[in-house]
């Protein structure tokens, strides 16, 4: 089967290198599905999951939004953070989800920048989701 390379690199280095069947992950615009030999593209993405098909396995790796760029024999994502579903700290995922989620319930609280506590609930949420193979 034809394969296409994919790197995800975040500020911090590169988080996954490898040669795969199929990718599929999320832009802005909707899901994308991306084959070997796809037409060059770049997208925005939303905070979601890339999935990496091969041999019929799928790797799982949480994205915190950022860029896709597609070109025939190489697709690389650039995002502000990734992990691995197998490196997350699912505990800690659990107890980032409770914090916003306690933040966005105190609608009184004038100090409490929603938009932030929205996007932190929903990175925990995409985590514990890409940790149990459900994004
Ligand atoms: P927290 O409040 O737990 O720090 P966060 O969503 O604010 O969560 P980020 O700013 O997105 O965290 O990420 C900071 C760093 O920590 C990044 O390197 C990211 O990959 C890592 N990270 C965040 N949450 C987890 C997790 N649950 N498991 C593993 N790594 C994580």
């Amino acid at each position: 089967m034809k394969t296409i390379k994919v790197s995800v690199v975040t500020p911090d280095g590169p988080v996954y290198e490898s040669d795969v069947e199929m990718v599929i992950t999320r832009a802005q615009s909707g899901e994308l599905g991306i084959l070997p030999g796809h037409i060059p593209l770049v997208a925005p993405l939303v905070i979601s999951s890339v999935r990496l098909k091969r041999d019929g396995k799928t790797e799982q790796i949480a994205v915190n939004g950022g860029f896709i760029e597609v070109r025939p024999d190489q697709v690389t994502i650039l995002t502000p953070t990734a992990e691995l579903a197998s490196d997350i700290d699912v505990e800690r995922a659990q107890r980032a989800k409770e914090r916003a989620e306690q933040r966005l319930q105190d609608q009184h609280q004038e100090h409490i920048d929603f938009k932030r506590a929205e996007l932190a609930l929903k990175r925990a949420v995409n985590r514990l989701g890409v940790s149990e193979g459900k994004r």
